[in-house]
């Protein structure tokens, strides 16, 4: 590992300075949910406790949600919805852009406390909290247009469409960045008129319960936005089976979904799932292959590997492979792993000891089909003694090998030769998952014919992953269903209704007479 620089000392210092006062209140204090404007412990007294990643030390004691605390919950968010639905946009809009600006103020306290509980590095998480402000300001500044509509005359009518709120939503997120990922979900259903209950992720309590006390700050009217802490089988089930609760956001495992899926059914919950993934990084021998390993490096050991959208098979083609895979090997092996305060650190503990035994089983399977585990493979002792594991490379790979199949969620990288394009696209479609592909080409038309051949909802092409947020965000097959995103998003947590109006001369059928 690399020696820290001075300034990069210097910055891991201030931010354990900076977690360190945060860390205490938050002990002293806990976890409450937020209900109608109001910190509120469990109806049944419960708590559960959640742990740092780093070593393991309690953060707090989190009120424990159940059936009770959700129909609390959904009850305060069915009652404010109506003025909430009725209140001029432009007033919507303000407070959400003061929403934004109480996130901005607060952003490094979200950065350290995201990294200390979810084990995320700094380096990445630095930016988490403005991102969430931009999803809260791009939302805020389209919430008049949200109710827009068509208008389609036919002869004898006028014709237009309208969209109105579908009604108080649940939200459901998980712990890979949950603050940025809940802001994600939050802020157009706000925008769009909805009062939220948000579940948060048990293993990531921390920034969710601050963005309810920023809303409420930034004078987000009570039982607009409600936070029920909790377990998915116990606070989650009772969320999505709610009858006041409208739909479902759920950004989550793919088992999951199909769970809440039925659970939803007896109250024809409409639901939008963000799911698992097995992403495909194609890079043909004509691409770029210097930016092309940029890209591969930084899609699967950023966020710890912890992150949907990851480009977790590596295909490459069979005449570079060699040489990609050497250099690819280099970085692999000089990647920092270390305490997710460092500025230095690319690659922190992950979020808890199952995960981290979930993600070390891999190894094993991999070396038992007969794949190379060429770089990693084991727990990794980091500061702290916390869950941390070494980046791995696995070669040797081939398409139907669970390591090729199987989402891992980890810094965990499975690489596959392939010779021609019709190969590589049949490897790339030959797994249950279709969330994002990364084609790497130099032949525009074969980017194009990879794109329009590749299962999955988002492709970029000679590109890793960029966030834009007008665009559709979302997956095929077990992925997902719905898009976010833009307008999007709106389709969801609104519905689309129809309005005629007869212009007086059309021939009604006279019965009767
Ligand atoms: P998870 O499905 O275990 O949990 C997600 C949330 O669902 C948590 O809040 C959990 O408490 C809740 N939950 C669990 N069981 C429930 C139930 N029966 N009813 C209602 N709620 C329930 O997922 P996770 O382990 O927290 O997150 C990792 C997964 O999320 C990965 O598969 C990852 O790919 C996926 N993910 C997808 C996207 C995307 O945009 N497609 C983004 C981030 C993460």
């Amino acid at each position: 590992m690399d020696k820290p620089t001075p300034k990069s000392a210097n910055l891991f210092q201030a931010n354990r300075d900076r977690a360190a006062p945060l860390l205490k209140k938050l002990r002293a204090d806990g976890i409450g949910h937020m209900i109608d404007g109001k910190i509120v412990p469990s109806i049944s007294g419960e708590t559960f406790e959640t742990k740092s990643p780093v070593d393991g030390a309690t953060l707090a004691s989190v009120a424990r949600g159940n059936a009770e605390d959700i129909d609390r919950a959904a009850t305060a968010a069915a009652l404010a919805f109506k003025s909430w639905r009725d209140m001029a946009p432009a007033m919507r809009r303000k407070l959400l852009h003061r929403v934004a600006d109480a996130i901005e103020d607060n952003a490094d306290d979200i950065a350290v406390l995201e990294c200390i509980d979810t084990g995320q590095a700094y380096r990445f998480m630095a930016k988490a909290a403005i991102r969430a402000a931009e999803n809260f300001r791009f939302f805020a500044d389209r919430c008049a247009e949200a109710r827009d509509g068509l208008n389609t005359p036919s002869d004898e009518h006028w014709n237009v469409s309208t969209r109105v709120p579908i009604g108080p939503v649940g939200v459901i997120t998980p712990w890979n960045t949950p603050f940025m990922l809940s802001t994600w979900k939050i802020a157009p259903a706000l925008a769009a008129g909805c009062t939220v209950v948000h579940k948060p992720a048990e293993w990531s309590p921390v920034t969710a319960d601050l963005l309810a006390k920023l809303a409420k700050q930034a004078g987000v009217p009570d039982g607009v936005l409600n936070t029920v802490h909790g377990y998915g089988e116990e606070a989650g089930k009772a969320l999505t089976e709610h009858p006041a609760i409208k739909a479902i956001g759920f950004v989550g495992e793919s088992a999951t979904g199909s769970a809440i899926m039925k659970q939803g059914a007896p109250t024809l919950k409409r639901v939008h799932f963000e799911l698992g993934g097995k992403n495909p990084v194609i890079v043909f021998d004509d691409a770029d292959l210097d930016r092309a390993l940029d890209a591969v490096v930084f899609m699967i050991y950023s966020l710890n590997g912890e992150r949907c959208t990851s480009s977790s098979r590596l295909l490459i083609q069979a005449s570079s492979a060699e040489k990609f895979i050497e250099k690819l090997t280099a970085r692999v092996k000089a990647l920092k792993v270390g305490h997710p305060l460092d500025p230095a650190t690319e690659i922190g503990p992950l979020i808890h000891e199952r995960h981290l035994a979930k993600v070390c089983s891999y190894f094993d399977v991999a070396r038992q089909e007969g794949a190379v585990v060429a770089v990693g493979g084991k727990a990794h002792d980091g500061p702290g003694g916390g869950h941390y594991v070494q980046p791995t490379l696995v070669t040797g790979a081939t398409a139907k090998m669970r390591v090729a199949q199987e989402e891992v969620f980890g810094p965990f990288l499975t690489v596959i030769p392939f010779r021609e394009e019709t190969d590589a696209i049949e490897i790339a479609n030959d797994v249950r998952y279709g969330l994002t592909g990364y084609v790497w080409t130099n032949d525009m038309g074969r980017a194009l014919r990879v794109a329009d051949a590749l299962e999955a909802g988002m492709i970029w092409l000679n590109s890793e992953n960029v966030r834009h947020l007008p665009t559709p965000f979302g997956g095929m097959k077990a992925s997902g269903i719905g898009r976010d995103g833009g307008d999007y998003s709106f389709d969801f947590y609104m519905e689309t209704k129809h309005v005629s109006l007869a212009r007086g001369t059309h021939k009604i059928q006279k019965l009767g007479i």
